[in-house]
């Protein structure tokens, strides 16, 4: 195999969804001098993080914002680790592939997991979620933990229904949303919607390079992890509360990363969550719009079957049987820079994905859908007009 060339013209567009672009400001923000931790930079940057956090999980003061130097799977382990002890029940509502791998992650730690059937190409079954915490009458179920929007099947869930299937059903089991691919692209308001954890990663909607994974804990969460005896030492909550910085990061805090995400949240309030929102709701219409404009040809469609739940952040987009998933990726990033990501565990092979979340505009956007469209017709893929149909609905 050659080395791939380093120098591409133009710029290569990146729509996996995740890790995502990175804007220019958080690039030279993260070019810092190591700093001793003493340094009130450090501090500063910290609490300018915890605060920015905040505000886009729409929660107060007294929730507890922890970072780790992890991705996502390190925070999934955190979670497990601090909400059940080994023996203990969890239950983890089926979206797809990433419900399956965080069931994986507490099963390799020896914790039991109720699971709800997934149904392909829709979302949380809040009914079946309620009638298996109803037959929980021992309380063995400490936490229900929902992936808001399944990244592989480019879903998202309703996390309102979820909380009023847990009150409804008198359950005690705390209710943990995996917001990796949510947060930042859409409100996820964590008070509002009482969600007692949420979990984020940095190269997502936050537009960061990957190495930052987000614990928001609420007082409730909290003071189970204290009382609850399973051992621990990194991804211990308890331990990370004291005043010192390298206590907070478990050790040395990752400082580019900090000045990064610091920055990358300025730029958030700097266009106003509101509007932010409003361009990832914009934007993924756009897609949406090509992608039904391509399965009138017959051979694509969307795996997200209710329009509803269709995500801001990624589309997922089935082929017909057969069709050589990889060799599209590889045309449309090679030959035509866009890189998209492909179908995961039992979509793998059946899909392929464009992200949209995190540092895009309409440009970014219709040039990914032209260059997928190119990729397409050259495979000879049967379409009807997409990214003529994006253009319309942008220019209104
Ligand atoms: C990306 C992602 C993860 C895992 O993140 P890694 O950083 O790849 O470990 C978890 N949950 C969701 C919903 C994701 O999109």
């Amino acid at each position: 195999m050659t080395a791939p060339a380093l120098r591409i013209p133009g710029h290569r567009l990146l729509h996996a969804p995740g890790p995502s672009p990175i804007p220019d400001e958080v690039l030279h923000a993260m070019s810092v001098q190591n700093m001793d931790l003493a340094d009130p930079r450090v501090d500063s940057s910290i609490a300018a993080c915890e605060a920015g956090l905040r505000t886009v999980l729409g929660t107060g003061a007294a929730t507890r914002v922890l970072m780790f130097i992890a991705n996502g799977h390190g925070v999934w382990e955190s979670v497990v680790q601090n909400l059940a002890a080994p023996g203990q029940a969890v239950l983890v509502p089926g979206t797809g592939h990433f419900a399956d791998q965080w069931a994986r992650v507490a099963e390799a730690l020896g914790r039991e997991v109720v699971r709800t059937p997934w149904h392909e190409g829709f979302p949380i079954d809040a009914a079946a979620v309620a009638a298996a915490l109803r037959d929980d009458t021992a309380h063995r179920i400490r936490a229900v933990f929902a992936v808001h929007t399944d990244t592989a099947s480019g879903v998202t869930s309703d996390l309102a229904a979820l909380r009023r299937a847990i009150d409804e059903a008198r359950h005690p089991a705390l209710l943990v949303a995996d917001c990796v691919a949510s947060l930042a692209c859409e409100p996820i308001g964590m008070d509002a919607l009482g969600l007692d954890v949420v979990i984020g990663a940095s190269q997502k909607g936050l537009m960061c390079p990957p190495g930052l994974g987000i614990v928001a804990v609420n007082e409730a969460a909290f003071e189970a992890a204290r009382a609850n005896p399973a051992p621990r030492f990194y991804w211990d909550w308890v331990a990370r509360q004291g005043p010192m910085n390298y206590q907070k990061f478990c050790g040395t805090p990752p400082l580019p990363l900090l000045h990064g995400l610091a920055a990358a949240l300025a730029l958030l309030q700097r266009e106003g969550l509101p509007a932010v929102y409003a361009r990832h709701r914009r934007l993924a219409g756009a897609v949406h719009a090509a992608v039904a404009g391509w399965a009138e040809g017959g051979a694509l469609g969307f795996v997200a079957r209710e329009p509803a739940a269709r995500s801001v952040s990624v589309t997922a987009i089935r082929v017909p049987e057969g069709f050589d998933v990889n060799g599209l990726r590889t045309l449309a990033r090679e030959r035509f820079q866009v890189a998209m990501a492909g179908g995961l565990g039992a979509l793998q092979g059946r899909a392929f994905r464009i992200g949209h979340l995190g540092d895009q505009n309409e440009a970014n956007i219709l040039g990914a859908l032209a260059g997928v469209e190119c990729a397409l017709r050259a495979m000879n893929v049967p379409l009807g007009d997409g990214v003529g149909r994006a253009v319309r609905l942008l220019a209104g």
